[in-house]
This record gives C-alpha cells, structure tokens and sequence, in this order.
C-alpha cells in the first residue's frame, strides 16, 4: 500500500508559517483578484481565495465585474491595481467571457505582481531555467514530490497533460531538477505504455479513473492534480485510486492531494512579490 501524501497537512504547514512571518510586518500583503461574470465554479474558487488570505492575515481585495464587462473597464482595473501599492499580487479568475481577450488581459498584468505566474514575462522565465512567478499548481506538485523525501534527479517523470497553467510548467519544474521528462497529450499514442515507464506520474488531464493500474510502475510516485465529480457527484481526481494505492510507492488523494497546495502556493506567491517589491531580504 502506498504512502499517502497529505496535501492537507503540508499546505496548512506552509500557511501557518506564512501567517507567522507576516503577523510582524505592520503593512499587509496585498492580493487582488478580479472575477468577470457568474460561472459558478470561479465564483467558489474566488470565494476561497478571499478566505484564506484573510485568514493567513494578507490584505485582500476581490473586484467583481458583470458579464457584460468591456475589455478596457477589464484592462483599466488591472492598470490601477498595478499602480495600487496596497496591492502585491494579483490574478485574473479564469476563464473569462468568450468576448474577451484572456491573452491581452492577463498579459496587462504586472510581472512583478503576476502571482498566478501565467504572464508571458514569467513563462518566459520558467522556461529558461530562471523562474520568478511559478504557476500555483505545478509549484504545489513539486513541493508534494519533495515531501516523499525521493530525489528527483535522474527518474523518469510522465506529465499527462500540456496546459499553460499545469502540465507544461509541470514538465519545466521537473526537468529543472534534473528528471528525464515525457509530455503525453490527447494525442499521444501508446499512453499506457508510456506511463507504465515512469518513475513519477502526474495526470492533469480531468478525466475520471484514466489512469489505471495497468499504467503505473510499481513503486512510482503517482501525483493526481485532475478534479472531477463521480456518478454521484463526488470530487475525484484522474486516477482510479483505490486500484493504483497498491503498485505505488507515494500517491496523493482527491481531495486532500493537490487542491489544498495549489491554494497554499498562491498565498506562497503573494507573500513572495510583498518581499520582493518591499525589497526585504527572503525569508
Ligand atoms: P486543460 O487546459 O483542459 O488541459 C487538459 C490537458 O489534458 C490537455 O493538454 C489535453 O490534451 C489533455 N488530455 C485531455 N484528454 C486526454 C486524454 N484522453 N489523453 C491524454 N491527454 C488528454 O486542463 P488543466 O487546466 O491543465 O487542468 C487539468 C485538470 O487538473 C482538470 O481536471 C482541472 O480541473 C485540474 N486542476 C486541478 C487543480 C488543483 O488545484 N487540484 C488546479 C488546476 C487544474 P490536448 O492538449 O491534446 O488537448
């Protein structure tokens, strides 16, 4: 039987440090998030954002605009967030209405203050080996990895997935640490047998049960960041856990994996740019 990589207890571990560094700053880091429209899951999402920054003891702001939002009022609130200096970090909840422009707003963002890490600024340093904001989640992943106390160096890691957000940072985070790394995608032939290779597998695709025992090694490290509801509408990740628990060495759970440090590494990344544009030494 696997180890379980509790996601729960690391994240709350990282929070509680954060919240103890920032209780003996008198300013507050600032977070911002703008949320255009209604879709329900953005709206949870950014609830949740709002309560674990007051919580952690940051300084927040959520800025709630109608579906109907033109691309400039979009594009004049994050200019003055940019300019706000109550405001450290900032982010855009995804995905916008099919009328904007996701590219041309997100990339008003200030790099200084992009703590979603998804600015073309901060892609760009990612992929050179020299990464400032890292994307919430992959960063989240490669702190669970760490946890297991396995090197990375030298194992074979498979990312099931290609997004911007995750499977891609994911696959630059991992080579970084020296793993031999293989990006599989909805294209790719013979998953399975590609999988079954890895040493480390992460599955970011958002499918239910896709990955099954038959493609994970026995002792890999098996990291599920997919989110989907089951016949009876409960939350499960990409992998069929209960068939996998056994062949793996490490595996994270839904829910209680992932989740909870994808939200951990964005209060990671606000108190990150509050350092950096205070100009205080990392602590
Ligand atoms: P996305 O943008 O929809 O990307 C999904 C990726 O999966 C794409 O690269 C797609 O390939 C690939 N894919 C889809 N079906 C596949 C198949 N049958 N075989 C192989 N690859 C397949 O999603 P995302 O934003 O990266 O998120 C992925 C999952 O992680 C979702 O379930 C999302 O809800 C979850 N998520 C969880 C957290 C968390 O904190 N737990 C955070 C972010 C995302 P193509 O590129 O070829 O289309």
């Amino acid at each position: 039987m696997a180890q379980i990589i509790d996601g729960k207890t690391i994240a709350a571990n990282v929070r509680h440090t954060i919240s103890q560094k920032v209780a003996g700053y008198k300013e507050k880091p600032g977070l911002a998030v703008i949320l255009v429209g209604e879709d329900p899951a953005s709206k949870v999402y950014v609830g949740l954002k709002e309560k674990d920054s007051l919580e952690i003891g940051f300084y927040s702001e959520v800025h709630r605009l109608p579906e109907n939002a033109s691309q400039n009022e979009v594009l004049e609130l994050i200019n003055s967030l940019n300019e706000n200096e109550k405001i450290h970090g900032l982010l855009v909840q995804l995905p916008l209405p099919k009328h904007l422009n996701t590219d041309v707003i997100i990339n008003t963002i200030s790099p200084l203050k992009d703590v979603d890490g998804i600015t073309y600024f901060n892609s760009g340093k990612l992929f050179s080996g020299r990464p400032f904001f890292v994307p919430c989640t992959p960063k989240g992943v490669m702190m669970l990895i760490e946890s297991t106390g396995e090197k990375v160096e030298g194992k074979n890691a498979v990312v099931i997935g290609r997004s911007n957000i995750v499977g891609k940072p994911m696959a630059m985070l991992l080579m970084q640490k020296n793993a031999t790394v293989t990006v599989c995608h909805s294209k790719t032939k013979n998953l399975d047998q590609i999988a079954v290779q890895a040493d480390i597998l992460v599955s970011a695709i958002g499918k239910y049960k896709f990955v099954k025992e038959n493609m994970v090694k026995k002792g890999a490290i098996v990291i599920d960041v997919g989110t989907n509801k089951d016949e009876n509408g409960k939350l499960k990740g990409d992998v069929d856990f209960d068939a996998v628990k056994d062949k793996a060495s490490f595996i994270t759970p839904v829910p209680g994996g992932v989740g909870p440090m994808t939200r951990a590494m964005l209060m990671q990344n606000t108190f990150e740019a509050y350092i950096y544009q205070k100009g205080l030494q990392k602590a």
